[in-house]
């Protein structure tokens, strides 16, 4: 037993009326509440997925690791706190503000704060988009993935995200990006999504590079792209496809300068006939910076 999905993301943004915007009209989030310099997101039957506080860092605040049971929890947090990580329970308040039973806190190795936590709220009332003809793809595969960016030494990363928090490792990919600069990057999993988290060592000032969202029907990645271009919102990357997990993806820039990549198709990890593969190139296609797009046009 052990954590079985990413559930939840905490952004801490300067600029919430951009986020309510972006969230709700460009990616189809459904916002459910909006008080106290805090939005408050809907992807699915979760009361709330994405959470975004407003603040300065304008960076990733919290990832929040979800458990199957009161058991599996406090089995993980055992685990960690074997392997020497201070892990410390959140208040009764504090559950109840992040809608769950019980939650506890920890840093990893980066200083990216998670939280572990088991039985999320879950609501009746319908999931809304404004914009979504599907869904996002969600249930037991979790909110989607982060890509983290490893500041020290990407072992102490892995030790921490594998050793010790118990994801497994799906894949590597390692492409020089730029002479001399390698992007070694790894890809871990914790149910069936190809991987919850990707982390890499790269010069990158922000803690995450992106989040990932994935939707039901391929239309509603070309229509999303259609709305961050119509909006004038920046591209990082062209429409494209990684050679691991095939996603077919986008990557917008949000109101705080990270990533969303918006996707569809994603490879699903059978853990009985799983084998570790190593990749020379992050993207079998497509994936280039937006002046290339226009160069090309
Ligand atoms: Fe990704």
């Amino acid at each position: 037993m052990s954590i079985n999905q990413l559930g939840d993301v905490y952004i801490e943004a300067s600029d919430l009326a951009a986020w309510e915007a972006f969230g709700s009209d460009i990616l189809g989030l459904q916002l459910v509440s909006k008080d106290n310099g805090r939005l408050a997101f809907r992807m699915d039957q979760h009361e709330q997925r994405i959470v975004v506080v407003k603040g300065p860092a304008d960076d990733v605040s919290i990832s929040g690791w979800e458990a199957e049971s009161e058991a599996a929890l406090l089995e993980s947090v055992a685990r960690l706190k074997a392997a020497g990580v201070a892990v410390e329970e959140g208040s009764k308040e504090l559950a109840k503000e992040r809608r769950v039973e019980r939650v506890f806190s920890c840093v990893d190795p980066d200083g990216n704060r998670l939280e572990l936590y088991y039985g999320p709220a879950i609501t009746h009332e319908p999931f809304r988009s404004k914009v979504l003809r599907s869904a996002f793809v969600t249930g037991a595969q979790g909110l989607g993935h982060c890509f983290l960016i490893a500041k020290k030494d990407r072992k102490a990363t892995l030790d921490f995200y594998v050793g010790a928090l118990g994801l497994k490792v799906s894949d590597y990919i390692r492409q020089e990006i730029a002479p001399g600069i390698v992007a070694d990057a790894a890809f871990l999993h914790c149910n069936g999504r190809h991987h919850s988290l990707g982390v890499a060592a790269m010069p990158v000032p922000k803690r995450i590079h992106h989040v990932l969202l994935e939707v039901a029907d391929i239309s509603d990645v070309g229509r999303a792209y259609d709305r961050v271009n119509d909006a004038g919102i920046p591209l990082e990357m062209t429409l494209g496809m990684h050679p691991n997990d095939k996603m077919l993806s986008f990557y917008v820039r949000t109101p705080s300068g990270f990533a969303i990549e918006f996707g569809f198709g994603g490879l699903q990890v059978d853990d009985s006939n799983w084998t570790v593969k190593s990749f020379d190139q992050l993207s079998e296609w497509g994936h280039r910076p937006p002046a290339q797009q226009t160069a090309a046009a």
